[in-house]
């Protein structure tokens, strides 16, 4: 496949993360995120819009300062904010196209997604989803350069999904498979970038985000003996090649660094 001499790619980013509104992504993988970084991979981060109109916020240029300080924060590479509409964000051929143009310039091997439907919370985020798993479909396809600006096809080989939101339980979805990701060394980082948005997050209430994510994530990497996890579910049952060490890996973890008891219950 060539590209266009007109066309100059930047840097290919490993993964990229989508979000409805700037601190989407902070709240539910931030944590993630930072680690990624650290691990040495290149990520980004796309908010489909500027989370603009709301309440305690001057208006799009305060809320686009404030992503920009949350990703200095986590240290990613790339920071995109779409300008599709707030509040009346809908899946369409149009908004897919948008994002799967960010997809054909950046290259990601892989994309993190929103999960699901948010319960009293903005409906962006259900058409998030559906505009997420399309735009990954959309990069591939070829014979259709015309319409992404002749960006060339890329294949995007994972797709995984993280749960956004407090009243979201984590349960089973069919055809997945759940996956905590360890952030016992980012949770700080993340709770930073969080009060990044000043905007959103102030006095009490910013106690009540922070408390509630850090009891979230502090739940989750119990599970798996880590201080602190993110969930994710992927597009596909994992494999492992290795299923005792796999398995007993996890069982020490939570053993050593948590107490829970399943030592003294195998004996
Ligand atoms: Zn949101």
């Amino acid at each position: 496949m060539t590209t266009p001499a007109s066309i100059e790619l930047p840097e290919p980013l490993d993964i990229i993360a989508v979000g409805a509104h700037p601190d989407d992504l902070e709240i539910a993988c931030g944590g993630t995120l930072a680690q990624l970084v650290k691990q040495g991979y290149r990520v980004g981060m796309v908010d489909l819009t500027d989370g603009e109109p709301t309440p305690g916020s001057s208006g799009p240029e305060q809320r686009l300062e404030e992503a920009r300080k949350a990703a200095e924060i986590l240290g990613v590479h790339e920071r995109i904010t779409l300008t599709l509409p707030n509040r009346k964000l809908f899946d369409s051929f149009e908004t897919r196209v948008e994002l799967a143009k960010v997809f054909r310039r950046y290259r990601p091997s892989m994309v993190l997604g929103i999960l699901e439907k948010t319960p009293l919370a903005s409906p962006d985020h259900w058409q998030a989803m559906q505009i997420t798993d399309a735009a990954v479909f959309y990069s591939r396809l070829c014979k259709w350069d015309d319409q992404f600006d002749n960006l060339p096809v890329h294949r995007i080989r994972s797709l995984t999904w993280y749960p956004l939101g407090f009243r979201q339980s984590g349960a089973e979805q069919v055809g997945t498979s759940q996956v905590i990701a360890d952030i016992s060394d980012c949770l700080d980082q993340k709770l930073e970038a969080i009060k990044a948005y000043e905007s959103q997050f102030s006095g009490e209430r910013l106690e009540q985000v922070l408390t509630t994510v850090r009891a979230q994530n502090q739940s989750w990497g119990a599970i798996c003996g880590f201080s602190a996890g993110e969930l994710f579910y992927t597009s596909h049952l994992l494999g492992v090649n290795d299923l005792y060490r796999t398995v007993n890996h996890a069982i020490k973890g939570t053993t050593d660094n948590l107490e829970l008891g399943i030592r003294s219950q195998n004996r």
